[in-house]
């Protein structure tokens, strides 16, 4: 996609600091990174969400995050994945891609908030039954 902020850094077109690349993935360091060692793995076809993806590059894609997690497993004391959908998720840059953010224990961060929203059993219910019958 022309405009595209990371397809751009796909094209070469942006620098960044690009750690893998094979000829359907790359992998740099985030520009304002959580963590020493915040990686960014993305598809280089464009592709605004997970949902969206097809079945087969995701493959591919999860594969190299997958690579990328076992080289960064090394380098720390542990590693959250993330990937953000749509604005609501927290989304800014619209293609996807998964974070991989190291964690070391003398400086822990937070990436899911402790406090949690109160959700009665009738509306735990509710939403297991809407997301069953969505996935028949
Ligand atoms: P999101 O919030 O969309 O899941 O994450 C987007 C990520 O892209 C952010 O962590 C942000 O720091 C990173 N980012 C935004 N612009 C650039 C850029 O130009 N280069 C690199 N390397 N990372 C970027
Ligand atoms: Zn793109």
């Amino acid at each position: 996609m022309q405009d595209c902020l990371f397809c751009k850094i796909a094209r070469k077109e942006i620098p960044a600091n690009v750690v893998y690349e094979d000829s359907n993935t790359i992998a740099f360091l985030d520009i304002s990174p959580a963590s020493k060692g915040h990686t960014l793995v993305i598809p280089k076809k464009h592709c605004e969400t997970l949902d969206k993806m097809d079945d087969k590059e995701l493959n591919v894609l999860i594969s190299t995050v997958k690579k990328v997690s076992k080289v960064i497993s090394k380098i720390c004391d542990g590693y959250n994945v993330l990937q953000n959908n749509n604005r609501a998720a927290g989304q800014l840059v619209d293609h996807v891609h998964f974070h991989i953010i190291p964690q070391y224990k003398e400086s822990p961060i937070r990436v899911l908030e402790k406090s949690k929203p109160e959700i009665s059993k009738e509306e735990m219910n509710q939403i297991k039954e809407r997301i069953k019958t969505l996935l028949k």
